[in-house]
C-alpha cells in the first residue's frame, strides 16, 4: 500500500512542472505556465481572473515604476467613479460608435429596474471630462494632467485569454488638458517613451513604436501612438500601450473652454491626451520570456529575486549541522534583504532540493543560490541562472551583494537580447503581395507601403485571412495594421504603389502589419 501511495504522490508531484511544450501547444502552454505558476486562478464569469499574489507584485512593480515616472512629469493621481450616465458616454458619437459593443450596462438594483441604466467604464473620458470642464475657466488652470489607477470593462467577444484579453482589467489612464496642441502634443510622445521605459527597461521586451492607422486609432481621438510587442511563439503581434492625442474633439463635445491669453473675449477650446496601460504587460511577459521548463521573470519585476535553497542534507546529517547550513544560507538572504533584493529561502523539509529546483524555475526566479555543507565549509555560494542553466557561479562571501548585481543584470540583458533577436527576424520588409502572404505563412510581421486608407485596410485583413491555419488553436485571421512605424526601414521612394494589387493608390508610408491578438 505504501509503495502505491508513493507513486501516487510522485505521479501528483510530476503533475506539478509543465505537461507541454511551447512550440507544440502554445496555448495549453500559456494556460499551464500561468496556473502551475500560481499567477492566475479562473473564475466562474467567463473573462475574468484572479491575480494571485504572484502575478499582482509584478503589477505592483509596473506601477511603482510607472507612477514615479508620470509624478516626476507633473502628474497627479486621481479617482473618478467606476459609473457613467448614458447621457454622458454618448456625448462622444466616434467614441460611442465604437465602444458601444463592449458596454455593460447596469439594469436593475435588487429587483427593479433602475429608470435611466448606468454603464460601467470601459475608458474614462466621458466620466472625467464633464468635472474638468467645470474646472478649466482661464488658461491659468491649464494644463491638468491627472491619472487614475483603477479597472475598467470591456465586454469583449473575442476569446479571452488570462491578462492578455479580458473583460475586466486593471489599468492606469492618465488625462491631460492642455491650452495649447505642442504642449498636449509633447506629453503624448514622453508618455509613449515612458511606456517604452516600462517594456524595455523593467520587462526585457523590445516593443516598435509608431502611429496608428486612421481606422485602428482610438475612436474620438485624432490620433494615437502606439508601442507594439511581438510574440514569436505565435507569430502575432500585440498593442502593449498607447497613447492619444484627443485633439479639441472631447473638449467641443464636453465644452472645455478658456479665455484666449491674447485675444480678450475669445474662447479656445482645450487640447487634450489620453492614455492608458493595462495588466496585459504580464500576458506579454509571460509569453516571451516563458519557456518550456516554465515561466521566467525578468529580474526587475521578480517578486523573489534570488531564491535560497540548502543542499547536501542526509540522513547522517545531524541536527547541529543541520541548523548551522540553514544559519549560514540566511547569512546571505539577510545581506541581500538588506541591499534591497528580494530574496527568500526555501527551508521546507518535506522537499528535495531537486523539487525545489523545479518548482522555482516554473515559478521563473530569475537567480537560484544553492549552499551545500562543502560551500559553507568553503565560505561560498553556488549562483545558478534561471536563462541558463549552464551558468553557475561560486562567489565567495564577501561578493555576494556584487555578483547578484551583476547576474541579475545579465540576465535581463540576456532576455532582452533573445527577445530583440526573435522581433528582428520576426520582422520582414516587403513589396508584394505574394511576399505579404508568404511572411504571414512563416508566422512573421511584415512592413510594407501602404496606402494608409480605411476600406483597403479592411480588404487587406480579409483577403490575408487563410482558410486553415498552421498552428492549432490560432485562428486563421487576417492581418492587421498595426501602427506606421516611426523608424520606417527605409525611405519610401515617391510614386511606389500600395502593396494591394487591386488598391492602386500611392502608399502613403511604410506600415507595419500582422496578425494580432
Ligand atoms: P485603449 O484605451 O483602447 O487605447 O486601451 C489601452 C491599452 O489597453 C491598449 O493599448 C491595450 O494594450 C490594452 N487593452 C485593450 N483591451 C484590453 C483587454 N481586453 N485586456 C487587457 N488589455 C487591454
Amino acid at each position: 500500500k505504501k509503495e502505491a501511495e508513493g507513486e501516487a504522490g510522485r505521479k501528483k508531484q510530476t503533475r506539478l512542472g509543465m505537461e507541454c511544450k511551447k512550440e507544440e501547444n502554445l496555448s495549453e502552454w500559456y494556460t499551464q505556465v500561468i496556473t502551475k505558476a500560481e499567477m492566475v486562478e479562473y473564475y466562474d464569469v467567463s473573462g475574468c481572473y484572479i491575480l494571485r499574489p504572484w502575478s499582482f507584485a509584478i503589477w505592483e512593480k509596473i506601477q511603482a515604476f510607472f507612477d514615479k515616472g508620470i509624478k516626476a512629469s507633473g502628474v497627479e493621481n486621481v479617482y473618478f467613479p467606476m459609473f457613467v450616465s448614458r447621457a454622458a458616454l454618448e456625448k462622444e458619437k466616434d467614441h460611442i460608435a465604437d465602444f458601444a459593443p463592449e458596454v455593460a450596462w447596469v439594469t436593475r438594483s435588487g429587483s427593479s429596474e433602475l429608470a435611466e441604466p448606468i454603464a460601467v467604464r470601459p475608458t474614462s473620458e466621458t466620466v472625467m471630462y464633464p468635472a474638468i470642464a467645470k474646472w478649466v475657466q482661464s488658461h491659468r488652470d491649464l494644463p491638468i494632467r491627472m491619472n487614475q489607477w483603477c479597472n475598467v470593462v470591456r465586454w469583449e467577444f473575442k476569446h479571452p485569454q488570462p491578462f492578455l484579453r479580458t473583460r475586466e482589467f486593471l489599468w492606469q489612464e492618465g488625462h491631460s488638458t492642455f491650452a495649447n496642441k505642442p504642449d498636449a502634443e509633447a506629453e503624448v510622445m514622453e508618455i509613449l517613451q515612458l511606456y517604452r521605459a516600462v517594456y524595455e527597461e523593467l520587462l526585457a521586451i523590445p516593443v516598435i513604436p509608431g502611429r496608428k492607422t486612421e481606422k485602428e486609432k482610438f475612436a474620438g481621438g485624432d490620433y494615437t501612438t502606439t508601442i507594439e510587442a511581438f510574440i514569436s511563439a505565435s507569430g502575432r503581434g500585440i498593442q502593449a500601450a498607447t497613447s492619444h492625442h484627443l485633439g479639441q474633439n472631447f473638449s467641443k463635445m464636453f465644452n472645455i473652454v478658456f479665455e484666449h491669453p491674447d485675444k480678450e473675449g475669445e474662447h479656445e477650446f482645450a487640447y487634450q491626451n489620453s492614455w492608458g496601460l493595462t495588466t496585459r504587460t504580464i500576458g506579454v511577459m509571460t509569453m516571451v520570456h516563458g519557456d518550456n521548463s516554465g515561466l521566467i521573470l525578468p529580474p526587475r519585476v521578480a517578486t523573489v529575486q534570488v531564491i535560497v535553497v540548502p543542499c547536501g542534507i542526509t540522513a547522517s546529517t545531524s541536527d547541529q549541522e543541520r541548523s548551522d547550513l540553514i544559519s549560514y544560507c540566511q547569512d546571505a538572504i539577510d545581506c541581500l534583504k538588506e541591499a534591497g533584493y528580494h530574496c527568500r529561502g526555501d527551508f521546507r523539509d518535506n522537499y528535495s532540493p531537486g523539487w525545489k529546483f523545479n518548482h522555482w524555475e516554473l515559478k521563473g526566479v530569475p537567480l537560484r543560490m544553492e549552499v551545500g555543507p562543502r560551500e559553507k565549509e568553503r565560505g561560498e555560494y553556488v549562483l545558478v541562472s534561471r536563462v541558463d542553466r549552464n551558468h553557475r557561479e561560486m562567489v565567495a562571501v564577501g561578493d555576494v551583494k556584487v555578483k547578484v548585481q551583476a547576474m541579475l543584470d545579465g540576465i535581463h540583458e540576456e532576455l532582452f537580447r533573445r527577445a530583440k533577436a526573435d522581433l528582428d527576424s520576426g520582422v520582414v520588409v516587403v513589396e508584394t503581395w505574394d511576399e505579404v502572404c508568404r511572411a504571414l505563412d512563416n508566422k512573421k510581421l511584415l512592413v510594407t507601403p501602404f496606402c494608409g486608407e480605411t476600406p483597403c485596410e479592411e480588404l487587406f485583413k480579409k483577403e490575408s485571412a487563410r482558410g486553415e491555419d498552421v498552428e492549432p488553436g490560432a485562428p486563421a485571421m487576417g492581418a492587421k495594421a498595426l501602427c506606421i512605424p516611426f523608424d520606417p526601414p527605409r525611405p519610401l521612394t515617391p510614386g511606389t504603389l500600395c502593396v494591394r494589387p487591386d488598391c492602386g493608390g500611392v502608399a502613403k508610408f511604410y506600415t507595419l502589419f500582422g496578425r494580432s491578438y
